[in-house]
């Protein structure tokens, strides 16, 4: 079977492993996680950055240091991976869901303005949104297929409201928008280094951006320990990276540029075998914006979009792991009650994707293989 997303782990990545086991730092405390961090900072245009035990710990942290908490809404779009709102609701907010551009697949500021212009009223400091009486407290956008949201015009909305951004760049390492680095369009970003990421380190997060939030999270993130000895100021979290996963993670970002032309030559291959059959278009890649071509698939246009399930069991048959994309998080149970906007782009858009293999290891006799694959299926429909 020819899987969907995988790790591609290496001699290097050994060896940084060997070196954990060799010096005793498997646990919290290491050079690696450090190093990490710097790499890390330094790619992102930042001072600084806080290595977390995933990315959903990195926004939950991130979503604390902001100051958001009890009672308050986080504006998030409904297409994403759910660990968006969930980092939403650890912090003990509500996500308030937003619809994407239909071009872009992210948080679209037009939908965004709307929402704020129609929905809320200011008291005070405080926005409130009217139908709930809840408090908006921060923008929280995602950076879709490792594909910046229009920050430009996202910045312009939360100068205007006076809220602070928080993005989901979980795929996005190795991005930059518009000459600009990615840690610098937002007041924290969140990378994720699970293992379907473009980089992993087994399981980990990483939070960039301003200085004093970044020290913030990492402080929270820590135990809010002060001192040497057993002081803490606050109630403070477990969400370290251990030095073992930042040895994977140090070699694996040694290896980025490699991977993100595999990312990039994948999704062109696919694009270019799918051209010119009726139907289907390529995934978005807006160039002006930089992408890290995170995923690769297809979408299906028209009326009557195949069911894209019975495209992944024909697939499968063929040797060929094939997903469907993210189902939108406020149609998930635990979502249903969360303030919504009109979502339609996000309901339509979900059911007219699929994921093809994409793994940066992925060879081309293999990609071949998936193209053949999917031009029977297709045939066959
Ligand atoms: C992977 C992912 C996350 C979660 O990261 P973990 O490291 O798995 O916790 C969050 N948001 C998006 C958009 C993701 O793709």
């Amino acid at each position: 079977m020819i899987p969907l997303a995988i790790p591609n782990i290496g001699k290097a990545e050994a060896a940084n492993l060997q070196r954990c086991v060799e010096q005793n730092f498997v646990s919290t405390v290491g050079a690696f996680v450090t190093e990490l961090e710097q790499k890390v900072a330094a790619l992102s245009g930042t001072a600084t950055a806080a290595a977390t035990g995933s990315g959903t710990q990195g926004l939950h942290i991130a979503l604390r240091a902001l100051g958001v908490g009890h009672g308050d809404l986080v504006v998030v779009p409904s297409f994403t991976f759910i660990a968006s709102a969930n980092a939403v609701s650890h912090s003990g907010a509500t996500p308030w869901f937003v619809d994407i551009g239909r071009s872009d697949w992210t948080l679209d500021p037009e939908r965004l303005t709307e929402a704020l212009a129609r929905k809320t009223r200011r008291d005070g400091q405080d926005l409130v949104h009217a139908p709930t009486g809840m408090r908006v407290k921060a923008i929280l956008p995602v950076y879709t297929l490792g594909t910046p949201a229009d920050m430009d015009a996202i910045g312009a909305v939360a100068r205007q409201y006076r809220l602070p951004i928080l993005a989901d760049a979980a795929a996005a390492i190795g991005v930059t928008y518009k000459g600009r680095p990615i840690g610098q369009l937002a007041d924290l970003t969140v990378y994720s280094f699970n293992g379907n990421k473009t980089i992993t380190s087994g399981g980990g997060g990483m939070i960039v951006g301003r200085d004093d939030l970044v020290k913030r999270a990492k402080h929270l993130s820590t135990t809010a320990r002060v001192g040497r000895d057993y002081d803490h100021n606050e109630i403070g979290f477990n969400y370290r990276m251990t030095n073992i996963e930042a040895a994977v993670g140090c070699a694996q970002f040694d290896r980025l540029d490699e991977f993100l032309a595999a990312k990039k030559r994948i999704r062109e291959t696919y694009d270019n075998a799918f051209a010119g059959v009726n139907g289907v278009s390529p995934f978005p890649a807006p160039r002006e914006r930089g992408t890290a071509y995170w995923f690769s698939g297809l979408v299906f246009e028209g009326d009557e979009p195949p069911v894209i399930n019975d495209l992944c069991d024909g697939l499968k048959a063929l040797g060929v792991e094939a997903r469907p994309f993210w189902k939108p998080v406020h149609a998930q149970p635990p979502y249903r009650h969360a303030p919504a906007e009109n979502l339609l782009v996000t309901e339509d858009l979900w059911r007219r994707i699929i994921t093809l293999p994409c793994s940066t290891s992925l060879t081309v006799e293999e990609q071949g293989t998936v193209i053949d694959a999917m031009r029977s299926v297709l045939a066959a429909r």
